[in-house]
């Protein structure tokens, strides 16, 4: 069987550093941010090309955080896509603001930026993009608008770490951007971990406060704060991932390029479209597959694993139906309803990966022309 995912194979080839560097952080006891979150701070901040890294105990908290320094709350609205993950939308919601939608774009499944005027009121606070399964979203329309009509911009990183969009870094093109550090996202700690970039002095200095307690200085609360400060452990395992994260992605996009090339004119199986603009690192390979159960099935009793991010569009899940109806997303609800995500990992064999080529052609010759 080929997983769709298995991050043994990567703990393997890593875990002589790996065991140094938490053994490291215990007997120091910096179990609570610490020397080598700074130290990872530091370097991811390089990395993603902006000024500050705030890490963060998940991805969900970074969101959440950077929007609270960003000052979104009660009475504000912020425009983002119905086809995320969940936490893209709850982050909002933790800050009483109201997630406001607009559809994405049937190609790169990211937020349509010709959608986003329509969708701004008075109450708009900030757009908040997703660069979903890895590639970044259209970022310079989406800052445009963002500039004419006085809006913040945040990123949802997530799922990005090192893409590029027309050259530049992710994590530098907006206000601020929230990045996952979940163990199966692109660059994945060890247990929960995210981290906020930012280039500006007022927010980093927001976030470093609301992530530990509201306190500039210890029991000196200011502001209501919350726990949501990165592991030390965390910051151990992720320094040593740094250094392999580029090679990690170069070797995403290449089994993406012979998925692609395989792909290419399938009648039945439906290939993403990357953006000759934009450095997509394949957190995700989704394709669309009209029969979704059909499918997911036939690759499994071939010996493929597969996935599915996300079978349903935000607004049609009980705890947020009130922020639309079905039907006024129509390509979010399409993608939903259709997507299947193939075997992505750096680990992947070119011998695995044409396994999957195989099993995704005989299934498009088992329902023939
Ligand atoms: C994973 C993810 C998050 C949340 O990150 P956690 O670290 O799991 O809290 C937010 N948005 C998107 C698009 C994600 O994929």
């Amino acid at each position: 069987m080929i997983p769709f995912l298995d991050l043994k194979q990567q703990y393997q080839g890593i875990k002589d550093e790996v065991l140094e560097a938490v053994g490291r952080t215990f007997e120091n006891t910096a179990f609570v941010l610490g020397p080598e979150v700074a130290a990872f701070e530091e370097t991811f901040a390089k990395y993603a090309g902006a000024k500050y890294a705030v890490g963060h105990n998940s991805g969900t908290a970074a969101l959440h955080m950077a929007l609270l320094a960003m000052g979104v709350g009660e009475g504000d609205e912020v425009i983002t896509i119905p086809h995320t993950f969940v936490a893209t939308v709850a982050a909002i919601m933790y800050t009483n603001a109201k997630p406001v939608f607009v559809d994405v774009d049937p190609h790169s499944y990211t937020m349509d930026p010709s959608k986003i005027e329509a969708a701004i009121t008075s109450k708009t606070k900030a757009i908040m993009p997703v660069h979903l399964y890895g590639q970044p979203a259209d970022m310079d329309p989406i800052m445009e608008i963002a500039n004419k009509h006085g809006l913040m911009v945040l990123e949802d990183a997530a799922q990005a770490h090192g893409a590029e969009y027309k050259g530049r870094r992710i994590g530098s093109i907006g206000t601020a951007a929230g990045f996952s550090f979940y163990p199966g996202k692109n660059l994945g700690a060890y247990g929960e971990g995210g981290a906020t970039t930012t280039s500006d002095d007022g927010i980093n200095e927001r976030l470093r406060i609301l992530r530990d307690w509201g306190q500039k200085k210890k029991y000196y609360h200011e502001v209501l704060g919350y726990n949501a400060r990165l592991e030390g452990v965390q910051g151990a395992v992720l320094n040593i991932k740094m250094k392999y994260i580029e090679g990690w992605t170069e070797r995403r996009r290449a089994i993406a390029k012979q998925y692609d090339e395989a792909f290419a004119g399938l009648k039945h199986v439906k290939a993403p479209k990357a953006y000759a603009d934009r450095r997509h690192v394949y957190h995700l390979y989704v394709v669309l597959v009209e029969d979704r159960d059909g499918f997911m099935n036939f690759c499994k009793e071939h010996g493929v694993g597969t996935a599915i991010h996300y079978p349903f569009a935000i607004h049609t899940l009980g705890g947020y139906d009130h922020l639309g109806n079905v039907g006024d997303f129509p390509v979010s609800e399409h993608v939903a309803a259709r997507c299947v995500s193939l075997p992505m990992f750096p680990e992947l064999t070119d011998d695995q990966a044409k396994k999957v080529v195989e099993v995704v052609h005989e299934y498009e010759a088992h329902l023939g022309a």
